[in-house]
């Protein structure tokens, strides 16, 4: 649901076909949006004001990734939807503790990160039996094909690729 969510702020599409027996594909078709090119403070929106629904089913989203940029504009995108709040950590050892303390819906977990990385991080979370059901979404700016099956085969649920362009 977050990553549909996600996709769709974006103005992109998600989908899924799946055949009994078989496997299940999800395909993602992202556009290039001029305001999503450069992740710097100039380019995010004027902060926008909800209000808080009582009845909305309030999800939590743990985002761990260095990059303060890209840190600010995925809050930026969760601030505009009421019932994700997020959570932040900036190294891998941080996001695993604020797993285990607010056990999360989904994480979205950069895998390049100072100190363990974010495939190190996936490893201890699927280790421990209070966080080994949580969908990880890995997000890098390593775009190619064998950078998203080595991800994929690592546990990670689904792969997103930073697009940044000059
Ligand atoms: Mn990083």
């Amino acid at each position: 649901m977050i990553t549909k969510e996600l996709v769709e702020l974006m103005s992109s599409t998600i989908g899924v076909s799946s055949t009994t027996g078989v496997g299940t594909e999800f395909w993602l078709e992202l556009i290039n949006h001029t305001s999503l090119q450069d992740s710097t403070l100039n380019t995010i929106p004027p902060k926008l004001e909800f209000k808080e629904q009582n009845n909305t089913i309030q999800r939590v989203l743990l985002y761990v990734e260095d990059n303060p940029a890209n840190l600010m504009l995925v809050e930026q995108i969760i601030e505009i939807k009421p019932d994700i709040s997020i959570l932040t950590a900036s190294d891998g050892n941080m996001g695993i503790a604020l797993a285990r303390a607010h056990l999360p819906d989904a994480i979205l977990l950069d895998i390049n990160l100072p100190g363990i990385s974010g495939f190190e991080t996936l490893k201890i979370l699927r280790e421990d039996p209070s966080t080994a059901h949580i969908p990880v979404l890995a997000i890098s700016a390593n775009a190619m094909p064998q950078d998203g099956d080595k991800a994929l085969k690592a546990g990670y649920w689904f792969y997103l690729v930073k697009i940044q362009r000059a």
